[in-house]
């Protein structure tokens, strides 16, 4: 898998990250974060269901999850 979704420890951003590389910088709160070190949320090898699984994670820590996925569903 190429790509995977992280929160930041540290503001709490759900950001993607490419997992070939061992760090990441928070877009949000300018942190350095070691991938090793986080839980990976989501991991896909396509930049559409990573974009997807980026708004999946933020709609389940916003306690959101049944109504995003009511969502996806009534786009299908
Ligand atoms: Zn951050």
């Amino acid at each position: 898998m190429k790509f995977g979704v992280i929160v930041c420890p540290n503001c709490k951003k759900v950001k993607g990250v490419d997992l070939s590389c061992k760090t990441t910088k928070c877009s949000r709160c300018g942190k350095a974060l070691l991938l090793e070190n986080l839980k990976i949320f989501y991991k896909t090898d396509s930049v559409g269901k990573l974009q997807q699984a980026i708004g999946l994670v933020n709609a389940e820590l916003d306690g959101r999850l049944k109504e995003f996925k009511e969502t996806l569903q009534s786009k299908n």
